[in-house]
């Protein structure tokens, strides 16, 4: 599979078309998803267009350890850090459906609103 692919992540994150964005670093962007499965569902979305979580290589390590500990910040921060779940669907057969990979943060508690950078740094 190669990367580069233009999907409708690459076309969100380059702004061509519009997403509610609930934080952005150089590295990804966490948006709210279009059809949620739950109360409060995120996805942690690299810049990097990796289809797949299997295409991932050594090079990718910081990228995807940085991407589990945002969604450890948008929990947290959305006041859920003791109940949420982190799904990665890996290929259509797991349920996948847009090939930029990224990470499905779902859980139940109320949403506080949207923040900044500077609000996770914490
Ligand atoms: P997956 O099935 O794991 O590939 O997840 C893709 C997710 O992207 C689904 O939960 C969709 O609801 C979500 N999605 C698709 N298009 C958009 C969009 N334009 N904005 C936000 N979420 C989207």
């Amino acid at each position: 599979m190669n990367s580069g692919e233009t999907t409708i992540f690459s076309r969100i994150i380059s702004r061509e078309i519009p997403s509610d964005i609930l934080y952005e670093d150089e590295h990804c962007i966490v948006i709210k998803d279009i059809a949620p499965q739950a109360p409060i569902h995120m996805l942690v979305i690299p810049k990097k267009s990796l289809p797949r979580l299997f295409d991932a290589c050594d090079m990718d390590q910081n990228l995807l350890g940085h991407l589990l500990l945002i969604a450890n910040k948008m929990a947290k921060q959305m006041g859920v850090e003791d109940a949420f779940r982190i799904v990665i669907n890996n290929g259509a057969e797991a349920g996948q459906t847009v090939f930029h990979l990224h990470l499905h943060i779902l859980a139940h508690g109320g949403i506080k609103g949207s923040f900044s950078e500077s609000d996770l740094s914490n």
